[in-house]
């Protein structure tokens, strides 16, 4: 792979350079490593800036045209990601709906299913969570016991699901439920889409070690959801939610860089400014941290170039998200150890960067557990990619 860049490339990266420069707002600057998702008026002003984002053509790129993306090559993607964290711009904030719903449904939703959503999954204009783990089915997802059945022209949703990250602002939901009881446990599961405005559906906020309610509890109850929502074939839907999966690990965990980049970044002119860059041991850990940063990158680059040339995100994909998690909380940690005892402090003239580290540092102790736990992927590593025994 050659990792110069052509001239029409570097003419690409001027041109979004230019445009983060005249359009990136302000306010959302100051919070590109750490933006808030649980806030309505935050969530509010980042949707309103995905909306620029598509609009210029800057969401979705990878899309195939079809599906209102550029059909970008990998390079423009990267190029785009490098300039976002370059400007401090915050990450997309339907990162869910564009890196794992969008994929899912362009290659298993109906005709009337992508035209009805995608377009507005790219402009934030519909807002998505992920209705997957609930209280006995998180690493064991294929425990999950909500129930639907088919009535008619609509399925009944009952049951509950849990740690359903901007279900208290999100428009739509992605959700796996049991459509079959009697069948193995992997089989009657079915992949539908719900209007999180349906009557029966209740929403209650979970708040997390930040002080935040980012994720809730969602309660069905009753809930008829269309028939023609089921993506996939009926009790058919782990394989479709397995596609969402592996675009989670994989693309998502591309897009979250853009915040580790930020960090990074911030990282340095911390311990900069703090007179820190002359002690050898938080140099060394900085190097280290920005060496993991080039090799994430680069492992992005691999999974994304596999992806654009046709191909599928594989437990390879896993890799990524494994040492992303691993980066996200040695950053926080050094992050930790350069500010010192004020690094607990949320706010103030003693918080450095309006608090954003302690509210990283708290964030980064969950990059173990989402999108798949540490202890899960590397079982994932170790049978599906090494060829181990089963755990
Ligand atoms: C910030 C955050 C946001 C989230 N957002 C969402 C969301 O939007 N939608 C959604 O559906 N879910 C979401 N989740 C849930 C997440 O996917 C689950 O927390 C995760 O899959 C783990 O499931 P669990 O919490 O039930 O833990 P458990 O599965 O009960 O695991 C507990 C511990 O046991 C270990 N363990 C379990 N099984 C094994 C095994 N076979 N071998 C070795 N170790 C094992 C795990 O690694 C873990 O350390 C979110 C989680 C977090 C932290």
């Amino acid at each position: 792979m050659n990792f110069e860049f052509t001239e029409s490339e570097e003419a690409f990266r001027k041109e979004v350079r230019a445009w983060l420069e005249r359009n990136l707002p302000e306010d959302l600057k100051g919070r590109a490593f750490a933006a808030s998702r649980a806030d309505v008026e935050e969530v509010r002003r980042l949707r309103a800036w995905q909306k620029t984002m598509a609009e210029a053509g800057y969401v979705g790129m990878d899309w195939p045209r079809e599906f209102g993306g550029r059909g970008a090559p990998i390079t423009e993607m990267v190029i785009l990601y490098q300039e976002m964290a370059r400007a401090e711009s915050p990450q997309i904030v339907n990162r869910g709906g564009v890196s794992m719903l969008g994929p899912t449904l362009m290659k298993h939703g109906t005709p009337a299913q992508q035209t009805r959503h995608l377009q507005k999954i790219l402009t934030a204009e519909e807002l998505w969570c992920q209705g997957f783990s609930e209280p006995n089915a998180g690493s064991d997802l294929a425990n999950l016991q909500t129930r639907a059945v088919l009535d008619g022209e609509a399925f009944i949703v009952n049951g509950q699901k849990v740690w359903t990250s901007m279900g208290h602002v999100a428009d739509w939901c992605f959700l796996l439920v049991r459509t079959d009881p009697s069948a193995a446990k992997h089989k009657g599961i079915s992949f539908l889409l719900v209007d999180m405005k349906t009557p029966g559906i209740t929403v209650r906020p979970l708040r997390q070690i930040t002080g935040e309610a980012e994720f809730n509890e969602t309660f069905f109850d009753n809930v008829r959801v269309p028939k023609e929502n089921l993506v996939g074939r009926l009790n058919e839907g782990w394989g479709v939610a397995i596609t969402t999966l592996a675009y989670e690990r994989d693309l998502l965990t591309f897009i979250r860089s853009i915040s580790l980049r930020n960090a990074l970044q911030r990282l340095v002119k911390l311990t900069q400014s703090r007179g820190r860059n002359t002690d050898p041991v938080v140099r060394q850990k900085i190097a280290e941290l920005w060496i993991g940063e080039q090799a994430l990158q680069l492992n992005g680059y691999r999974s994304l170039t596999k992806i654009l040339k046709g191909g599928a995100p594989g437990p390879e994909g896993s890799t990524s998200k494994l040492f992303w998690s691993h980066l996200d909380q040695e950053l926080a940690l050094t992050a930790t150890q350069v500010i010192g005892p004020y690094s607990q402090v949320a706010g103030g003239p003693w918080a450095p960067d309006e608090g954003q580290w302690q509210f990283y540092e708290l964030l980064a102790r969950a990059s173990g557990i989402r999108a798949g736990t540490t202890e899960i992927l590397k079982n994932i590593l170790g049978e599906r990619v090494l060829g181990l025994p089963k755990d």
